[in-house]
């Protein structure tokens, strides 16, 4: 069976979209947290997922969209439009958002937004940080977003290994090799690609696929210059940084 493995939609609902059409006719799609932020349709990316994705976790933007984490954490750009965010939300959807995990597991896997440590707030972008969740992942595999960067982290006789993941790039999940894979982001990747990325699982084979999409950015920026979100935030997603 297939699985979509999806993260860090930042409310961009065109990406949103590109990656389901990917997606069609998978048995289910699991969701790794922030669902909002930075994108101009906040409400429409948390309906969607609501529907289509089980489990869905907590990010760092989603907590924050909702006041229950501090707008000092993030720069000024993500400030600005976390708050314009926190503005348009509906109250049904900001209930959603405060219900949702900080930590699942799906099928033998682990999942988390960030962290085994600190789920919502540390970056796992080195081999030091994959250390220590690896330390505390009790099954085989775990997969992240909050980077926004296609990735694995894995330790190999005795030594920890940090590599990024193109795209059809696959990984062998079964070699009893304990890892932790970053899908990348659906809405604001940032590893120099701009095209969405995402994670495609399937059980037969035990083993996930990273995948890049292209969608329709000159779109999403009009809807974001019409609701006069930060213009670095405009401009960093045709360049994929
Ligand atoms: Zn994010």
């Amino acid at each position: 069976m297939r699985y979509g493995i999806i993260a860090d939609i930042h409310a961009n609902e065109i990406a949103l979209e590109a990656v389901l059409r990917e997606l069609k006719g998978v048995e289910g799609i699991v969701c790794l947290g922030d669902l909002v932020g930075y994108g101009p349709n906040p409400n429409e990316c948390v309906q969607r997922i609501r529907k289509l994705c089980q489990p869905v976790l907590m990010g760092n933007h989603d907590l924050a969209s909702i006041g229950r984490m501090d707008l000092d954490w993030f720069n000024e750009y993500a400030r600005d439009a976390l708050l314009w965010t926190s503005q348009v939300l509906t109250l049904e959807n900001k209930r959603y958002l405060e219900g949702l995990p900080t930590k699942e597991s799906f099928l033998d896997f682990e999942i988390v937004h960030g962290s085994l440590r600190s789920p919502t707030e540390e970056y796992i972008t080195s081999t030091i940080e994959a250390k220590v969740s690896l330390r505390l992942l009790e099954k085989d595999v775990l997969f992240i977003g909050h980077t926004h960067v296609p990735s694995i982290f894995f330790e190999k006789d005795g030594r920890m290994y940090a590599e990024r993941l193109q795209d059809k790039e696959e990984v062998s999940l079964g070699d009893g090799i304990k890892k932790i894979i970053n899908v990348g982001s659906v809405g604001q990747p940032r590893d120099g690609d701009p095209r969405a990325s995402f994670g495609i699982l399937d059980t037969e084979s035990n083993r996930v696929q990273i995948k890049r999409i292209p969608y329709d950015i000159d779109s999403v920026q009009r809807l974001m210059e019409r609701e006069n979100l930060p213009p670095y935030l405009i401009q960093r997603l045709s360049l994929g940084l």
